[in-house]
């Protein structure tokens, strides 16, 4: 059953994900950082370079891709720009969260929580 976002809600999902824009409006598209990602040089995906990520987060469509980021900063160090490309993701998936569109395992984990279970889906709590 979908839960319907807060006005609250929204508004910082919305702000989160005009910060994570704003982050990448350095970022010229140059690609140098693509060979020094490890999830690009698995999956070949243009959308899941630190290039795709800004080009699909400033278009306010980052709802799979920034779930693959592994937040090792390879990119960031490549960048001749200073474009914060974790920092970026980070408020992607957090404004994803407030939308309640946060990683299934994520997801899960919360929901164990309140049920009582600790993280690793054990030991009920008294
Ligand atoms: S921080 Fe994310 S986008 Fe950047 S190189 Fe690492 S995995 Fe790729
Ligand atoms: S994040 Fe930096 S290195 Fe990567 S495409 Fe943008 S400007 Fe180039």
């Amino acid at each position: 059953m979908k839960t319907k976002l807060s006005e609250q809600e929204t508004i910082e999902a919305d702000n989160l994900l005009e910060e994570a824009s704003a982050i990448f409006s350095g970022c010229t598209n140059c690609g140098r950082c693509k060979s020094v990602c490890p999830v690009f040089k698995v999956l070949k995906k243009e959308e899941v370079s630190p290039r795709g990520i800004g080009i699909i987060i400033t278009e306010k469509l980052m709802e799979t891709v920034v779930k693959e980021c592994t937040l090792c900063k390879a990119c960031e160090f490549k960048c001749h720009m200073n474009v914060k490309v974790c920092d970026a993701v980070l408020k992607a998936r957090e404004a994803l969260a407030l939308k309640k569109k946060g990683l299934k395992t994520d997801e899960k984990m919360i929901r164990d929580i309140k049920n009582g279970l600790n993280m690793f889906d054990k030991g009920k709590k008294e």
